[in-house]
């Protein structure tokens, strides 16, 4: 008879109204002091814990908790503080230093958490470094709990293996003997854990499911050594995100559990369970409810699953848990949630998530009939939510079956294209243009307010709109640009702003989750076939257009970002709701053709953030992905220019997306990469229009001409001056006026310089 128990791995730390982003943003304008600040996150870590309990789970996470970031945590408690930081002496001034920076040193990296939209402090290596634990936080949380609620916690902390991954500032060489050298610090929190008498740490190592076959064997020798030294405290090794190719080896660490996840592994680590068993003395810790989506789960259908699981393999002991932490999905639904009822009941957050996990213990434990109301009841709302979100519009589902090669191409190759364009369009020789949003200025923000408040009509907004929008073609032909764009005033957000317009998306009011620090974001939910309605960007460029004789290009979101920032929905899949958009898109795309707009920007910003994690798959995705971008295009006449935007430069990795994607012209983020993409495209030209931006739009900076033009200068050794685009890196939209009109006036003379050397040259 197999031992069941509920587990958790994580919990969101926000506060279901975000109590915890207040309290921090309070504390860093000086509005609350530190001891209230302590105080404050002191009780939104008991709540995250006591939420738990009261949810019945057996084995709840602790030291997820964090004031900011749980990596950086780690960092610090290994000593690992920048030199630039070591003259602060109180321990808070130095975390929330290394997380923001200060006036003379500049912030930890920031970077994404694998493949999710969490972002952490990137540790700092350096080899003056000295290693030792300054603190030990997973004791202080375990004693506070025990103390709080007299009950037993299992501790978390990112392992060895992970952490340096995630850290930079060595040679990869060095990996293996940075990691060893952290050994005695494990060793040294996991024994203060031991003889506290803490039963279960769960060690963290999801940077495993990406390791090679002889990483996998390398990280087993550094847990061989902490094993030597521990006797009473049992070790989860646990895995998330994804499958780890190197089971075999992974089960024979020396450790007491392993945590797998059987739901985003694509039944890999199933399997691998199936093929190669699992260790008896050995705790199976399984994910298998989605701990990414925030769907109701099927209690029936995991139930099943389960038993399958159990049936392919004798497990002594297994614990059930969300295949991740929770922190990715909001904390709880909120009394206050405006959303339709049959949408809303179709939903589960973290603690929801940990409601059905409960249940599930119980099907397991007792038989399915114990849970039969529960078994219902999930059904019923998964039945109502699929009727509630079936688009009444059977029109596009015909449309999409009836797609065929020719609507994912553009008639004639780019070159030709380029020719016709060149043609119709006029442009002159390294045109200038921007990426989109000019500054969204409090009045901009203000006049929205008032809008979504019904204190403004939707006519007196327009007319805002309007107004702002001409103001910023007038500073465009002033500035003498050669493609302008309207502005993106009527936009908070890229994706919300078309998730509002389209079929099939609902947006929420209180479904926060931590995108990095105090920053929240809530992602659009996909729960529907997404649908064109009506234009949705036409009416604002045509108005921009009739304003100036210039060409004005229009802005839309792709299909890929639009997908990978939202939570989707499960009963369909990516590449599917993928194609939605972009047949919707492709829709809006035609309109603002028809209307007479003749470039038109369709932004991937998020294209290479949904890359899979493991390389295997990679192609998969991004055939579909680029796929979904060219339904979106390919349907505009052969003058038609079809830009697209990314915001980094170093494309080495999805070179051939790019290229596949056959834009017209694509816009990316330069002036950070300090000449590396160019010694890249010295080797690999890239032949279609690039615009490789010219200054760092993350800066109020205003770069001087000079510098400028020697970026320029310097892109055009590589690249093909034909076909070469001048452009910020990104957009406009958190500068401020004076200081874009500023930059833009440098880039603009800096292009001119660079054509008229050109034009000497010929
Ligand atoms: N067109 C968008 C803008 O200019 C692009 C934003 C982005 O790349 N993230 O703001
Ligand atoms: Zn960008």
């Amino acid at each position: 008879m197999t031992t069941i128990k509920t587990s958790n791995l994580g919990f969101p730390r926000i506060g279901l109204n975000r109590e915890w982003k207040k309290s921090l943003e309070a504390f860093w304008k000086g509005n609350s002091d530190k001891d209230t600040f302590l105080k404050q996150m002191d009780e939104l870590f008991l709540t995250a814990v006591k939420t738990q309990i009261d949810q019945k789970i057996d084995i709840v996470p602790i030291s997820d908790f964090t004031h900011y970031d749980h990596v950086l945590d780690t960092a610090i408690s290994f000593n690992w503080i920048p030199e630039r930081f070591k003259h602060i002496t109180d321990a808070t001034d130095t975390y929330f230093a290394l997380a923001r920076g200060i006036k003379d040193a500049v912030s930890s990296e920031m970077t994404k958490w694998f493949n999710t939209n969490y972002h952490y402090i990137v540790p700092e290596y350096n080899k003056d470094i000295e290693f030792r634990l300054t603190r030990n936080k997973q004791l202080e949380d375990y004693r506070r709990v025990k103390q709080a609620f007299g009950v037993e916690t299992k501790p978390v902390i990112v392992g060895p293996y992970t952490f340096v991954t995630l850290a930079k500032g060595y040679e990869q060489s060095e990996a293996k003997e940075i990691q060893k050298r952290l050994v005695p610090l494990y060793v040294q929190l996991l024994k203060e854990l031991e003889q506290e008498g803490v039963q279960w740490v769960q060690i963290d190592e999801p940077a495993l499911v990406t390791a090679s076959s002889e990483d996998v064997s390398a990280a087993k020798e550094l847990y061989q050594a902490i094993a030597n030294e521990l006797s009473g405290l049992n070790v989860l090794l646990q895995t998330y995100f994804d499958s780890v190719d190197a089971y075999e080896e992974l089960i024979s660490y020396p450790v007491q559990g392993i945590g797998l996840d059987f739901v985003h592994d694509k039944g890999r680590n199933l399997e691998q369970l199936k093929a190669h068993g699992f260790p008896k003395d050995k705790v199976l810790a399984a994910g298998v409810i989605d701990g990414r989506n925030i769907w109701k789960t099927d209690l029936d259908e995991r139930l099943d699953a389960i038993l399958a699981l159990l049936s392919s393999t004798d497990i002594d002991e297994l614990w059930i848990q969300p295949s991740n932490s929770l922190l990715h999905v909001p904390v709880a639904k909120h009394p206050d949630e405006h959303l339709e009822k049959d949408l809303l009941n179709g939903l589960s957050y973290a603690k929801e998530k940990l409601a059905e996990l409960f249940a599930l213990k119980e099907g397991l434990l007792s038989g399915k009939a114990a849970i039969s109301a529960d078994i219902q009841q999930a059904k019923a709302d998964l039945q109502a939510l699929k009727q509630f979100a079936t688009g009444a519009n059977s029109e596009q589902k015909e449309e999409l079956n009836q797609l065929t090669e020719k609507d994912f191409k553009r008639p004639i190759p780019f070159e030709e294209r380029l020719k016709i364009q060149n043609e119709s369009l006029g442009l002159p020789l390294l045109p200038t243009t921007t990426i989109g949003s000019f500054p969204q200025s409090a009045e901009v923000r203000n006049a929205r307010q008032k809008w979504r408040k019904s204190e403004w009509s939707d006519e007196q907004y327009q007319e805002f709109i309007n107004a702002e929008t001409k103001r910023w073609i007038d500073i465009q032909e002033e500035l003498d640009l050669d493609v302008l764009v309207h502005g993106e005033f009527e936009r908070t957000d890229m994706v919300e702003y078309f998730g509002e317009k389209l079929a099939g998306f609902a947006f929420t009011k209180y479904a926060w989750v931590q995108s990095y620090g105090s920053r929240c974001v809530r992602p659009p939910v996909i729960y529907g076939d997404v649908e064109f309605i009506e234009p949705m960007t036409v009416k604002d460029t045509v108005y921009a257009q009739l304003l100036t004789s210039k060409q004005v290009k229009g802005m839309l979101t792709g299909p890929v970002t639009i997908l990978n920032w939202s939570f989707p929905r499960n009963d369909i899949s990516r590449k599917e709701i993928a194609f939605q958009i972009g047949l919707a898109l492709r829709k809006e795309v035609k309109a603002l053709e028809d209307a007479g707009i003749q470039i038109i920007q369709v932004d991937e910003p998020a294209l290479r953030e949904g890359l899979p994690l493991k390389e295997n798959d990679w192609e998969e995705y991004l055939t579909w992905a680029a796929e979904a971008f060219r339904l979106t295009t390919s349907a505009v006449k052969n003058d038609t220019q079809i830009h697209t935007h990314m915001c980094y430069s170093n494309f080495e990795d999805i070179v051939d997306t790019i290229n596949d994607l056959d834009a017209d012209v694509i816009t990316i983020e330069h002036s950070r990469s300090h000449g590396g993409f160019l010694d890249y495209l010295k080797d690999h030209p890239y032949l279609k229009g690039l615009g490789l931006g010219v200054y760092d739009i993350h800066s109020p900076r205003v770069p001087p001409t000079e510098e400028i033009y020697k970026i320029i200068d310097e892109a055009l050794t590589v690249c093909p001056t034909d076909r070469f685009w001048v452009n910020p890196d990104c957009g406009l939209k958190t500068r401020h006026q004076e200081e874009t009109i500023a930059a833009l006036k440098n880039m603009v003379e800096a292009a001119k310089q660079a054509r008229a050397k050109q034009s000497q040259l010929v």
